[in-house]
């Protein structure tokens, strides 16, 4: 998708040549950090301060070290954390470097990861460092107060003809009664985690059904708080 548009009542996704891959009523920019770029290329709306976080995890097969490699039977969690071992694998990591674009897998990376492994198991990194080992490397989309954006698009056009305008709530919205503009992203480290609650809150914006969070919690996650005047301000 390279550009998301209105037309005639309707949200339309565009590609490269601008033909339409899909239209609907309601358009929810899921993509990571990709929303900016989609949101910027629909009204050219002041985008949502995110920052790509790279992290790379690590795994190593458990086939033939049974005995050196710790087996926990739940996930650990501390400084970083462990998974069971899945497919005869043990996942672990992760590591966090903001701003930081290099996509290659790095031994460095790797022996942090087993440093923390160690640290959660206490095991021994010498025994594990020479190994063979895989990883993957992604980034984590981080909005400047570590909470997630769900909710509808705020309308800052609209926004500038408010008077009152010092709580998310009352933030105009790119939407009305045939549907609207919503955002889901800014998951940082815990996408996974928050998926499910996530997605009720989502659901609950989209529909009107009774939001699953106290109302205070749903300021604290909503785009539009990026679009008060005291935030603007401060840009
Ligand atoms: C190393 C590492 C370890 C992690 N560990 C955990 C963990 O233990 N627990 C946890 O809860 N979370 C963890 N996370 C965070 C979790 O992975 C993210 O929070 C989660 O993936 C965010 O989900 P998302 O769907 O919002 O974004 P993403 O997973 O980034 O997915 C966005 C998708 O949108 C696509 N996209 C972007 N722009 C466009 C476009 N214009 N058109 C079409 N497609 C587009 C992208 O290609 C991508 O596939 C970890 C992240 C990393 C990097």
């Amino acid at each position: 998708m390279a550009t998301i548009e209105r037309h005639s009542g309707l949200w339309r996704v565009l590609d490269e040549q601008r033909q339409v891959i899909a239209e609907a009523p309601v358009l929810v920019l899921a993509n990571g950090l990709g929303a900016n770029g989609l949101l910027a290329s629909g009204r050219g709306e002041v985008p949502w301060p995110l920052t790509a976080v790279r992290g790379q995890i690590s795994s190593l097969a458990t086939d033939g070290h049974p005995a050196t490699l710790p087996c926990p039977r739940l996930p650990v969690a501390g400084g970083g954390y462990v998974l069971p071992q899945t497919g005869g694998r043990l996942l672990f990591g992760a590591t966090s470097q903001p701003d930081d674009i290099d996509p290659a897998l790095r031994d460095a990376d790797h022996r942090l990861n087993l440093q923390q492994l160690a640290g959660l198991s206490g095991g021994d990194v010498e025994a594990w460092s020479s190994l063979p080992w895989q990883g993957r490397v992604g980034w984590r989309a981080v909005t400047s107060d570590r909470l997630p954006l769900i909710g509808a698009v705020p309308d800052l056009e609209a926004l500038d003809r408010t008077s009152r305008a010092d709580q998310p709530r009352f933030v105009p919205r790119q939407r009305d009664a045939r549907g609207g503009l919503y955002v889901f992203t800014g998951l940082g480290s815990r996408g996974i985690t928050w998926a499910a609650l996530g997605g009720q809150l989502l659901a609950s914006w989209i529909s009107g059904a009774p939001c699953p969070l106290e109302a205070d919690l749903r300021d604290a996650l909503d785009p539009a708080r990026y679009a008060l005047p005291r935030w603007r301000s401060d840009s």
